[in-house]
């Protein structure tokens, strides 16, 4: 169920607008180099929240040295226990500050508050609270080698992981707070430093978490945020010579030129990119499960989830029923501004994703259910939409939107359904619904993606490793799989 809200936020949030606005380099907050700014604006409706210092290339090189210079200060001496009581402490801080952290959230991103509070915040905190316990279990392993051309010598051999370095961390705009998480947790659990960049259009709740990465006494240098644009700020983090590592959630397009940038020195390179998964419901399926699991696979955060289930397909023969269904659905969501009480869906991010949804909604295809268009008011409010029997192969199928758009189609055999399901660039995440224990497993196993949702959709605990086959990404985040993201190994061989 999409979360309801809850009481009024206090005014913290407010308070911190009043001060917020400065780059985080080496433990100081500071104006950039050349003294530029950008806003930071409300999409709910166009005010400007806060003037943002925008980093560029100097104040990104600033950054990275002091990151550089971190690892080799108490930061790198520290115990691991210590350093996972720390990873530990800034859960604590993030969940002690959650209805500050879900104001600015939603007055950032335009998301319902409730959806802030309830769902976005704890999940944050939990992603430190996770890891910080795999701070002090980064063992390696022993080995005994046996070496063909040294007949009779013996070796002792074992294995250590290290931290990357300095990690350069690129992040977007769906749900800020969450990436900080995903991104810091691990980087700090296994002693990297860190240089993030939040996305210019949500920059707020990273530099709260700034603060209060302080208060929970990270040394100086250990995590540096330089809030900024992706063509200056983020393509500089990704080139830079002293980056050992880059850490990029974001569109399959600029992950491309990521990894181009990342080319020069060869650094690490994970990726977290687009999705345009698949939503599937056989003919046993539970309808009204169905119905309601669909739609909040589509509709929460406006649909702005890189793992949103924007294709659905259900069998012919409940076919009516359920696009039906969810439609009604669409038609009830209360779009409203993300600090009101009521709200379940809010405004897309920017004026300029707006106009870019508007222009997939504007594309003729299929049979408008639901919604269909943007919405007259003051913000970028979009129509909850769903839209029947879209020709197969079309734009509107085949693209990530972004937006709280759902594209359905029928289907009457499981191996035309697998094959669509899959004829896809992207492999993020999936959903099936059924009371069939085989057919789920069956289609969990065909099914060419990250995640594999049976019965339910959008679960993301710490503990489950998150990422894409194909053009989606490189790599997985949360889990244990997150650690060999941040580590080298190296082998120690000794002769006896
Ligand atoms: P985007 O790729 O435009 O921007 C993401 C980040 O990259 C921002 O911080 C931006 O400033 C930066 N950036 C832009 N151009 C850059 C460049 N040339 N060099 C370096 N950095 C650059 O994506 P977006 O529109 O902000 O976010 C939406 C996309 O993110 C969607 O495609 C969505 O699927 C994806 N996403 C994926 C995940 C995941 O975990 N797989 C999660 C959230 C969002």
């Amino acid at each position: 169920t999409i979360p309801q809200p809850v009481a009024a936020p206090a005014s913290a949030a407010r308070n911190f607008l009043t001060r917020a606005g400065k780059l985080l380099i080496d433990g100081q907050f500071v104006d950039a180099v050349d003294g530029r700014t950008f806003t930071s604006m409300d999409p709910g409706n166009g005010a400007v929240l806060a003037h943002i210092a925008e980093a560029r290339a100097q104040d990104v090189d600033r950054a990275v040295v002091a990151a550089r210079r971190a690892l080799d200060g108490p930061w790198g001496k520290m115990s691991t226990s210590e350093r996972g009581r720390l990873v530990h402490r800034i859960g604590d801080l993030i969940s002690e500050h959650a209805e500050e952290l879900a104001e600015l959230e939603s007055l950032d991103n335009g998301k319902p508050f409730s959806a802030a509070l309830g769902v976005e915040v704890p999940l944050a905190a939990d992603m430190f609270w996770y890891l910080a316990g795999a701070a002090t279990r980064l063992n390696g392993s022993s080995i005994a080698p046996s070496v063909p051309y040294l007949p009779g010598q013996e070796f002792h051999a074992y294995t250590v992981r290290e931290p990357v370095g300095v990690v350069g961390q690129i992040i977007p705009w769906n749900v800020p707070l969450l990436m900080v998480a995903w991104k810091l947790a691990p980087a700090l659990a296994t002693g990297n430093t860190v240089v993030l960049k939040p996305a210019e259009q949500t920059p707020l709740t990273a530099l709260r978490v700034g603060e209060l990465l302080l208060e929970a006494g990270l040394p100086d240098g250990v995590v540096n945020i330089v809030p900024g644009y992706g063509e200056t700020a983020g393509a500089r983090l990704a080139a830079h010579e002293g980056v050992d590592k880059i850490a990029f959630t974001g569109s399959t397009e600029v992950g491309k030129s990521i990894v181009r940038a990342a080319s020069g020195n060869l650094k690490r390179v994970s990726l977290e990119l687009g999705g345009k998964s698949p939503n599937i419901v056989l003919a046993d399926a539970d309808v009204e499960a169905a119905i309601a699991g669909a739609s909040l696979g589509i509709f929460y955060n406006q649909g702005e989830v890189c793992s949103a289930g924007s294709r659905l397909y259900v069998h012919r023969s409940q076919y009516d029923r359920v696009v039906e269904g969810i439609a009604e659905r669409a038609r009830s969501i209360k779009v409203g501004y993300g600090m009101d009480e009521d709200t379940e869906m809010g405004p897309l991010v920017s004026k300029e994703h707006f106009d870019r949804v508007g222009r997939y909604l504007g594309l003729d295809t299929g049979t408008t259910l639901a919604g269909g268009k943007l919405m007259d008011r003051p913000g970028y409010f979009a129509e909850p939409t769903v839209i029947s029997a879209p020709e197969a192969g079309h734009p509107l199928v085949r693209e990530e939107i972004f937006g709280p758009v759902l594209t359905a189609l029928p289907f009457s055999d499981l191996d035309e359904l697998a094959r669509q399901a899959n004829d896809t660039v992207y492999g993020l995440a999936a959903g099936v619904w059924t009371k069939d224990l085989s057919a789920a497993h069956q289609l969990a196993r065909r099914l060419q993606a990250g995640t594999v949702h049976v019965n339910t959709y959008h679960v993301f605990a710490a503990e489950l490793p998150f990422g894409g086959y194909k053009q989606s990404g490189w790599g997985r985040e949360k889990g244990d799989e997150v650690l060999q993201q941040y580590l080298e190994t190296k082998s120690v061989v000794i002769a006896l």
